[in-house]
Protein backbone atom coordinates (compact mmCIF):
# COMPACT_ATOMS: atom_id res chain seq x y z
CA UNK A 1 0.00 0.00 0.00
CA UNK A 2 1.32 3.69 -0.89
CA UNK A 3 1.74 5.72 2.52
CA UNK A 4 2.98 9.03 1.92
CA UNK A 5 5.03 10.15 5.22
CA UNK A 6 4.77 13.76 5.95
CA UNK A 7 7.59 15.74 8.34
CA UNK A 8 10.08 13.27 7.46
CA UNK A 9 13.41 12.93 8.76
CA UNK A 10 16.66 11.21 8.36
CA UNK A 11 16.00 8.67 11.33
CA UNK A 12 12.40 8.37 10.61
CA UNK A 13 13.25 6.89 6.97
CA UNK A 14 16.22 5.04 8.36
CA UNK A 15 13.68 3.15 11.12
CA UNK A 16 10.61 3.06 9.17
CA UNK A 17 12.80 1.52 6.46
CA UNK A 18 14.33 -1.09 8.35
CA UNK A 19 10.88 -2.46 9.67
CA UNK A 20 9.05 -1.80 6.74
CA UNK A 21 10.76 -4.60 5.18
CA UNK A 22 8.71 -7.26 6.79
CA UNK A 23 5.58 -5.38 5.91
CA UNK A 24 6.70 -4.03 2.23
CA UNK A 25 4.60 -0.97 1.96
CA UNK A 26 5.80 1.66 -0.99
CA UNK A 27 6.67 4.59 1.82
CA UNK A 28 7.02 7.80 0.03
CA UNK A 29 8.50 10.38 2.25
CA UNK A 30 8.20 13.91 2.41
CA UNK A 31 10.06 16.54 4.28
CA UNK A 32 7.89 18.84 4.33
CA UNK A 33 4.87 19.26 7.48
CA UNK A 34 1.46 19.02 5.82
CA UNK A 35 -0.12 21.74 5.45
CA UNK A 36 -2.88 23.35 2.78
CA UNK A 37 0.00 23.63 0.27
CA UNK A 38 1.80 19.86 0.49
CA UNK A 39 -1.64 18.15 1.45
CA UNK A 40 -1.63 17.82 -2.76
CA UNK A 41 1.75 15.30 -2.41
CA UNK A 42 -0.47 12.75 -0.74
CA UNK A 43 -2.98 12.23 -3.93
CA UNK A 44 -3.03 8.80 -4.55
CA UNK A 45 -2.13 7.07 -1.18
CA UNK A 46 -4.45 5.35 0.52
CA UNK A 47 -2.84 6.44 3.97
CA UNK A 48 -0.74 8.96 5.12
CA UNK A 49 1.96 9.38 8.14
CA UNK A 50 1.91 12.47 10.13
CA UNK A 51 3.71 13.77 13.40
CA UNK A 52 3.26 15.82 15.84
CA UNK A 53 3.52 19.24 14.41
CA UNK A 54 1.75 18.00 11.12
CA UNK A 55 -1.73 19.94 11.07
CA UNK A 56 -4.69 17.77 10.96
CA UNK A 57 -7.27 20.35 10.57
CA UNK A 58 -10.27 20.04 8.65
CA UNK A 59 -8.95 21.90 5.44
CA UNK A 60 -5.74 19.41 5.43
CA UNK A 61 -8.18 16.26 6.25
CA UNK A 62 -10.91 17.38 3.14
CA UNK A 63 -7.39 17.72 0.33
CA UNK A 64 -5.96 14.63 1.97
CA UNK A 65 -9.52 12.67 1.54
CA UNK A 66 -10.13 13.95 -2.04
CA UNK A 67 -6.82 12.40 -2.55
CA UNK A 68 -8.01 9.12 -2.30
CA UNK A 69 -6.79 8.97 1.91
CA UNK A 70 -8.74 6.75 4.14
CA UNK A 71 -6.31 6.72 7.04
CA UNK A 72 -3.78 8.89 9.32
CA UNK A 73 -1.03 6.74 11.08
CA UNK A 74 0.11 9.33 13.86
CA UNK A 75 3.80 8.01 14.35
CA UNK A 76 3.42 9.75 17.85
CA UNK A 77 0.83 9.38 21.01
CA UNK A 78 -0.56 12.56 21.28
CA UNK A 79 -3.00 13.67 18.75
CA UNK A 80 -3.81 17.48 19.89
CA UNK A 81 -3.12 18.76 16.12
CA UNK A 82 -6.09 16.38 14.84
CA UNK A 83 -9.45 18.33 14.58
CA UNK A 84 -11.07 14.72 15.37
CA UNK A 85 -14.62 15.92 14.92
CA UNK A 86 -13.59 16.98 11.96
CA UNK A 87 -12.16 13.47 10.83
CA UNK A 88 -14.90 11.22 12.37
CA UNK A 89 -17.14 13.52 9.70
CA UNK A 90 -14.86 13.09 6.57
CA UNK A 91 -15.05 9.65 7.40
CA UNK A 92 -10.92 9.48 7.75
CA UNK A 93 -9.84 6.93 10.53
CA UNK A 94 -6.78 7.83 12.89
CA UNK A 95 -4.50 6.02 14.60
CA UNK A 96 -1.37 6.79 16.47
CA UNK A 97 1.41 4.63 18.54
CA UNK A 98 -0.17 4.89 22.19
CA UNK A 99 2.99 3.93 24.26
CA UNK A 100 6.21 3.85 22.26
CA UNK A 101 8.59 4.24 25.50
CA UNK A 102 7.38 5.83 27.97
CA UNK A 103 10.84 5.60 29.81
CA UNK A 104 12.69 7.54 27.14
CA UNK A 105 9.81 10.36 28.22
CA UNK A 106 10.32 9.93 32.15
CA UNK A 107 13.50 9.59 32.19
CA UNK A 108 14.35 12.81 30.05
CA UNK A 109 12.12 14.36 32.18
CA UNK A 110 13.77 13.58 34.73
CA UNK A 111 17.30 14.28 33.36
CA UNK A 112 15.83 18.08 32.66
CA UNK A 113 15.20 18.40 36.39
CA UNK A 114 18.38 17.41 37.81
CA UNK A 115 20.52 19.72 34.86
CA UNK A 116 18.52 22.26 35.76
CA UNK A 117 18.47 21.84 39.93
CA UNK A 118 22.51 21.41 39.13
CA UNK A 119 22.95 24.08 36.73
CA UNK A 120 24.93 21.61 34.53
CA UNK A 121 23.66 23.44 31.22
CA UNK A 122 25.81 26.26 32.72
CA UNK A 123 28.65 24.15 34.22
CA UNK A 124 29.33 22.50 30.96
CA UNK A 125 29.73 25.46 28.71
CA UNK A 126 32.07 27.13 32.18
CA UNK A 127 34.65 24.25 31.71
CA UNK A 128 34.99 24.17 28.10
CA UNK A 129 35.72 27.86 28.30
CA UNK A 130 38.56 26.99 31.34
CA UNK A 131 36.51 28.65 33.99
CA UNK A 132 36.33 26.30 37.00
CA UNK A 133 34.49 28.87 39.13
CA UNK A 134 31.84 26.90 40.86
CA UNK A 135 29.70 30.46 41.65
CA UNK A 136 26.35 30.17 41.12
CA UNK A 137 26.24 26.83 40.68
CA UNK A 138 24.99 25.55 43.69
CA UNK A 139 21.92 23.61 43.73
CA UNK A 140 19.77 21.65 45.72
CA UNK A 141 19.64 17.48 47.34
CA UNK A 142 16.39 16.14 45.03
CA UNK A 143 16.36 13.94 48.08
CA UNK A 144 13.71 15.09 50.65
CA UNK A 145 12.00 17.06 48.12
CA UNK A 146 8.29 17.41 47.31
CA UNK A 147 7.78 16.59 43.64
CA UNK A 148 4.01 17.29 42.14
CA UNK A 149 3.20 15.21 39.12
CA UNK A 150 0.43 16.33 36.96
CA UNK A 151 -1.09 13.33 34.94
CA UNK A 152 -0.08 9.41 36.17
CA UNK A 153 -0.56 7.83 33.34
CA UNK A 154 1.90 5.71 31.13
CA UNK A 155 4.98 8.46 31.56
CA UNK A 156 3.72 10.42 34.52
CA UNK A 157 3.84 7.25 36.36
CA UNK A 158 6.69 6.27 35.59
CA UNK A 159 8.24 9.42 36.40
CA UNK A 160 6.36 9.80 39.80
CA UNK A 161 7.80 6.20 40.76
CA UNK A 162 11.51 6.99 39.51
CA UNK A 163 11.26 10.45 41.87
CA UNK A 164 10.42 7.73 44.84
CA UNK A 165 13.67 5.81 44.17
CA UNK A 166 14.86 9.36 44.78
CA UNK A 167 13.64 9.73 47.92
CA UNK A 168 11.16 12.28 47.46
CA UNK A 169 7.44 12.54 48.67
CA UNK A 170 5.70 12.39 45.36
CA UNK A 171 1.81 13.92 45.13
CA UNK A 172 -0.11 13.59 42.33
CA UNK A 173 -3.04 15.20 40.70
CA UNK A 174 -5.04 13.19 37.92
CA UNK A 175 -8.24 12.84 36.83
CA UNK A 176 -8.29 9.02 37.49
CA UNK A 177 -5.46 8.21 39.56
CA UNK A 178 -2.88 4.71 38.82
CA UNK A 179 -2.62 2.02 41.29
CA UNK A 180 1.05 1.75 40.38
CA UNK A 181 1.61 4.86 41.87
CA UNK A 182 -0.30 4.24 44.96
CA UNK A 183 1.34 1.24 45.52
CA UNK A 184 4.82 2.81 45.19
CA UNK A 185 3.80 5.31 47.83
CA UNK A 186 2.48 8.36 45.75
CA UNK A 187 -0.04 10.12 46.97
CA UNK A 188 -3.03 12.01 45.51
CA UNK A 189 -3.76 14.90 46.06
CA UNK A 190 -6.13 18.11 44.81
CA UNK A 191 -4.38 20.54 42.42
CA UNK A 192 -4.42 23.38 45.09
CA UNK A 193 -2.37 21.32 47.76
CA UNK A 194 -0.30 20.03 44.98
CA UNK A 195 0.65 23.76 43.76
CA UNK A 196 1.35 24.96 47.28
CA UNK A 197 3.58 21.73 48.63
CA UNK A 198 5.86 21.38 45.55
CA UNK A 199 9.00 22.07 45.35
CA UNK A 200 9.45 21.34 41.93
CA UNK A 201 6.05 20.02 39.31
CA UNK A 202 6.38 17.83 36.33
CA UNK A 203 3.60 17.81 33.25
CA UNK A 204 2.60 14.72 32.36
CA UNK A 205 -1.25 15.23 31.08
CA UNK A 206 -2.28 15.41 27.52
CA UNK A 207 -3.49 18.99 26.33
CA UNK A 208 -7.13 19.54 26.19
CA UNK A 209 -9.26 22.36 26.98
CA UNK A 210 -9.06 21.02 30.64
CA UNK A 211 -5.76 21.25 30.90
CA UNK A 212 -4.78 24.54 28.74
CA UNK A 213 -2.47 26.79 30.00
CA UNK A 214 -3.25 24.42 33.72
CA UNK A 215 0.46 26.81 34.48
CA UNK A 216 -0.94 30.26 34.51
CA UNK A 217 -0.73 33.36 36.20
CA UNK A 218 -3.38 31.83 39.02
CA UNK A 219 -1.65 28.61 39.48
CA UNK A 220 1.68 30.12 39.97
CA UNK A 221 0.27 32.32 42.34
CA UNK A 222 -0.38 29.22 45.09
CA UNK A 223 3.27 28.35 44.60
CA UNK A 224 6.33 28.35 46.22
CA UNK A 225 9.01 30.51 45.37
CA UNK A 226 11.69 29.21 43.37
CA UNK A 227 9.08 26.28 42.46
CA UNK A 228 10.86 24.38 39.61
CA UNK A 229 8.27 23.44 36.63
CA UNK A 230 9.06 20.46 33.88
CA UNK A 231 7.12 19.96 31.14
CA UNK A 232 7.40 17.27 28.69
CA UNK A 233 4.27 16.97 27.58
CA UNK A 234 2.64 19.35 25.35
CA UNK A 235 3.63 23.56 25.22
CA UNK A 236 0.32 24.92 25.64
CA UNK A 237 -0.20 23.58 28.96
CA UNK A 238 1.95 26.36 30.29
CA UNK A 239 0.91 30.38 29.54
CA UNK A 240 4.31 31.32 28.11
CA UNK A 241 4.09 34.75 28.77
CA UNK A 242 2.76 33.82 32.30
CA UNK A 243 5.92 32.18 32.79
CA UNK A 244 8.04 34.79 32.28
CA UNK A 245 6.66 37.07 34.29
CA UNK A 246 7.24 34.65 37.60
CA UNK A 247 11.23 33.76 36.34
CA UNK A 248 11.71 37.85 36.46
CA UNK A 249 9.36 38.04 39.56
CA UNK A 250 11.56 34.60 40.99
CA UNK A 251 8.28 32.51 41.98
CA UNK A 252 9.76 30.24 39.18
CA UNK A 253 13.04 29.48 40.53
CA UNK A 254 13.75 27.00 36.88
CA UNK A 255 12.03 25.90 33.98
CA UNK A 256 12.63 22.87 32.07
CA UNK A 257 10.87 22.71 28.49
CA UNK A 258 11.10 19.98 25.88
CA UNK A 259 7.87 21.61 24.42
CA UNK A 260 6.83 24.81 23.41
CA UNK A 261 3.48 26.76 23.21
CA UNK A 262 4.94 27.84 19.49
CA UNK A 263 6.85 25.10 18.78
CA UNK A 264 5.88 24.32 14.80
CA UNK A 265 7.50 27.28 13.93
CA UNK A 266 10.85 26.08 15.49
CA UNK A 267 11.08 22.27 16.33
CA UNK A 268 12.56 19.80 14.32
CA UNK A 269 14.14 22.42 12.34
CA UNK A 270 18.00 23.58 11.66
CA UNK A 271 17.58 27.62 11.90
CA UNK A 272 20.77 28.34 13.29
CA UNK A 273 21.41 30.37 10.29
CA UNK A 274 17.94 32.35 10.14
CA UNK A 275 16.69 34.72 12.33
CA UNK A 276 14.02 33.43 14.94
CA UNK A 277 10.68 36.23 14.79
CA UNK A 278 9.61 34.31 18.22
CA UNK A 279 10.28 36.85 21.02
CA UNK A 280 8.68 35.60 23.27
CA UNK A 281 10.78 32.29 22.95
CA UNK A 282 14.34 34.30 22.22
CA UNK A 283 13.67 35.92 25.96
CA UNK A 284 13.26 32.80 27.52
CA UNK A 285 16.34 31.34 25.86
CA UNK A 286 18.29 33.99 27.81
CA UNK A 287 17.70 32.97 31.08
CA UNK A 288 19.98 30.99 33.30
CA UNK A 289 17.11 29.15 34.70
CA UNK A 290 15.62 28.08 31.42
CA UNK A 291 16.49 24.62 29.78
CA UNK A 292 14.91 24.11 26.60
CA UNK A 293 14.94 20.97 24.88
CA UNK A 294 13.78 20.88 21.26
CA UNK A 295 10.92 18.06 21.70
CA UNK A 296 13.68 15.07 22.23
CA UNK A 297 12.05 13.28 25.05
CA UNK A 298 10.76 10.49 22.83
CA UNK A 299 13.89 10.09 21.05
CA UNK A 300 15.50 6.89 22.12
CA UNK A 301 16.21 3.73 19.71
CA UNK A 302 14.47 1.66 21.43
CA UNK A 303 11.16 4.51 21.04
CA UNK A 304 11.87 4.66 17.20
CA UNK A 305 11.88 1.29 16.59
CA UNK A 306 8.60 0.88 18.56
CA UNK A 307 7.26 3.69 16.77
CA UNK A 308 8.37 2.05 13.27
CA UNK A 309 6.76 -1.26 14.23
CA UNK A 310 3.51 0.35 15.59
CA UNK A 311 2.92 2.27 12.91
CA UNK A 312 3.55 0.06 9.94
CA UNK A 313 1.67 -2.31 11.89
CA UNK A 314 -1.16 0.34 12.27
CA UNK A 315 -1.09 0.69 8.41
CA UNK A 316 -1.51 -3.24 7.55
CA UNK A 317 -4.46 -3.62 9.77
CA UNK A 318 -5.94 -0.71 7.85
CA UNK A 319 -4.87 -2.46 4.31
CA UNK A 320 -5.67 -5.85 5.33
CA UNK A 321 -9.51 -4.71 7.30
CA UNK A 322 -8.66 -5.89 10.62
CA UNK A 323 -9.81 -4.21 13.74
CA UNK A 324 -6.45 -1.36 14.97
CA UNK A 325 -6.44 -1.70 18.39
CA UNK A 326 -4.62 1.69 18.28
CA UNK A 327 -7.60 3.71 16.43
CA UNK A 328 -8.55 7.12 17.98
CA UNK A 329 -11.07 8.20 15.21
CA UNK A 330 -12.99 5.10 13.88
CA UNK A 331 -15.00 5.11 10.57
P1 LIG B 1 -1.53 8.82 29.18
O1 LIG B 1 -2.81 8.95 28.46
O2 LIG B 1 -1.04 7.44 29.55
O3 LIG B 1 -1.58 9.66 30.55
C1 LIG B 1 -2.16 10.90 30.64
C2 LIG B 1 -2.74 11.00 32.05
O4 LIG B 1 -3.25 12.31 32.21
C3 LIG B 1 -3.89 10.02 32.29
O5 LIG B 1 -3.65 9.29 33.48
C4 LIG B 1 -5.10 10.91 32.42
O6 LIG B 1 -6.08 10.41 33.32
C5 LIG B 1 -4.46 12.19 32.94
N1 LIG B 1 -5.31 13.37 32.77
C6 LIG B 1 -6.26 13.61 31.83
N2 LIG B 1 -6.84 14.79 32.06
C7 LIG B 1 -6.26 15.30 33.17
C8 LIG B 1 -6.45 16.48 33.92
N3 LIG B 1 -7.37 17.39 33.56
N4 LIG B 1 -5.68 16.67 35.01
C9 LIG B 1 -4.77 15.76 35.39
N5 LIG B 1 -4.54 14.61 34.72
C10 LIG B 1 -5.29 14.39 33.63
O7 LIG B 1 -0.45 9.60 28.31
P2 LIG B 1 1.13 9.39 28.32
O8 LIG B 1 1.51 8.37 27.30
O9 LIG B 1 1.60 9.24 29.71
O10 LIG B 1 1.59 10.80 27.73
C11 LIG B 1 1.45 12.00 28.48
C12 LIG B 1 1.72 13.17 27.56
O11 LIG B 1 3.10 13.15 27.18
C13 LIG B 1 0.92 13.07 26.25
O12 LIG B 1 -0.22 13.86 26.34
C14 LIG B 1 1.86 13.59 25.19
O13 LIG B 1 1.39 14.84 24.75
C15 LIG B 1 3.21 13.76 25.91
N6 LIG B 1 4.32 13.12 25.19
C16 LIG B 1 5.43 13.87 24.96
C17 LIG B 1 6.52 13.30 24.31
C18 LIG B 1 7.79 14.06 24.05
O14 LIG B 1 8.65 13.61 23.29
N7 LIG B 1 8.00 15.22 24.67
C19 LIG B 1 6.44 11.96 23.88
C20 LIG B 1 5.28 11.24 24.15
C21 LIG B 1 4.22 11.83 24.81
Amino acid sequence: MKVTIFSSKPYDELFLREFNQAFDHELIFIENRLNPQTAILANGSPAVCAFVNDELDALNMERLVAGGTKFVAMRCAGFNNVDLVAAKSLGLQIARVPAYSPHAVAEHAVALLLCLNRRIHKAYNRVREGNFSIDGLIGSDVYGKTIGVIGTGIIGGIFARIMTGFGCEVLAHDVAPNPDCVQAGVRYVGLEELFARSHAISLHCPLMPATHHLIDEKSLALMRDGIFIVNTSRGALIDTEAAIVAIKSGRIGGLALDVYEEESALFFEDLSFRIIQDDVFMLLTTFPNVLVTGHQAFFTREAMANIARTTLGNLADFESGRDCPNLVVQR
